[in-house]
Order: C-alpha cells, then sequence, then structure tokens
C-alpha cells in the first residue's frame, strides 16, 4: 500500500536545493578562511579561544543562511508562492527577518485533485471543481477525522452513520 506520509517525507528531503548546500559549504569555509588566516595577519589579533568560538559559531550562522535561502526557493512554489519575491526578502532582510515572515504567511501546500487534477490545498476536505472527497471528515461538522475513529473527536457524532463510502473514500482504497 502507498503511504502518503512516505511520499511527503521523500519529498521533504528534497527541499533543499544541491546549489544552497554547495553555498552554505562555501560560506563557512570563507569564514573560517577569515578567521585562521585573515584575522591572525593583523596586529591586535583576538586571542584563540575566541577564535574557535566565533569561527564555528559565525561559520554556522552563515551555512544556515544559505541552507534557509534555499529551502525557500523550493517550498515557495509548491505553495502557489512566488519564489523570487520570497528568496529576495530572505536575502535582503537582515538577521533572518524574512525568513521569519515567510514561514508566517507561507500559504499551505497545493496538491492535485485525484479525480479532476484542480489544483487543491493541503487543508481542502472537498475538491472545489469536481466535489472529491480529498479527506475523511466528519458528517456533522465537517472537521477532520481518521478513518479508524468511530466518533468525531470535535462534536462527539457517531460516525458510523454517515454515509461509509463517503466517508472513507479515499483512505480506504
Ligand atoms: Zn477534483
Ligand atoms: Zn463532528
Amino acid at each position: 500500500m502507498n503511504n502518503p506520509q512516505n511520499i511527503t517525507a521523500n519529498e521533504d528531503s528534497r527541499v533543499i536545493p544541491a546549489w544552497s548546500i554547495a553555498a552554505a559549504g562555501l560560506a563557512f569555509l570563507l569564514v573560517e578562511y577569515y578567521f585562521w588566516f585573515v584575522l591572525p595577519e593583523q596586529k591586535d589579533h583576538p586571542p584563540i579561544g575566541f577564535r574557535i568560538y566565533f569561527s564555528l559559531s559565525w561559520g554556522a550562522l552563515a551555512a544556515l543562511y544559505f541552507l534557509m535561502v534555499g529551502y525557500v526557493s523550493k517550498d515557495a512554489p509548491r505553495r502557489g508562492m512566488s519564489w523570487r519575491f520570497w528568496t529576495i526578502i530572505c536575502f535582503v532582510m537582515p538577521a533572518g527577518i524574512g525568513a521569519v515572515l515567510y514561514f508566517l504567511l507561507r500559504a499551505p501546500l497545493i496538491s492535485r485533485c485525484p479525480a479532476c487534477s484542480a489544483h487543491v490545498q493541503s487543508d481542502f476536505h472537498f475538491c472545489p471543481q469536481c466535489d472529491y472527497q480529498l479527506a475523511a471528515s466528519c458528517g456533522t461538522c465537517y472537521s477532520t477525522v481518521r478513518s479508524t475513529d468511530q466518533f468525531c473527536t470535535r462534536c462527539g457524532h457517531e460516525l458510523a452513520t454517515d454515509h461509509m463510502p463517503a466517508r472513507l473514500r479515499v483512505l480506504g482504497e
């Protein structure tokens, strides 16, 4: 059986593109280079403990910055957002504010309806184009339920009294 959670996990592992991993490694090496080759040349260079601490922490920060920009550039299109706009925002905003804004404002993931392949968001229960049931839901309050639940966790409705084919059309197949 095809487990939808496995598919999502596989997609997530590729969500950081190779160029941003390479840029992150390069940024880390540049910071190390500065602290171990450029800084010691100067007259009043700081003690070795200072250099170990700051070379590692600033190197990690610089690497993280490029990984984050890479992640945003891959993640935004999956949500129907402009990756150019958000990658630039992440680059321009200082101290990772752009990334924080992105995670606050990002739209839900977009996938396709299995029946008519219209674009649907991950929090939709029904396809807006063909009424295909995308997630199992309670027949009374329409909140999401698991196919193994007997009663709705939100309103206590007995799920067995719903039309079984409608409730389990997706998950039971
Ligand atoms: Zn549809
Ligand atoms: Zn309910």
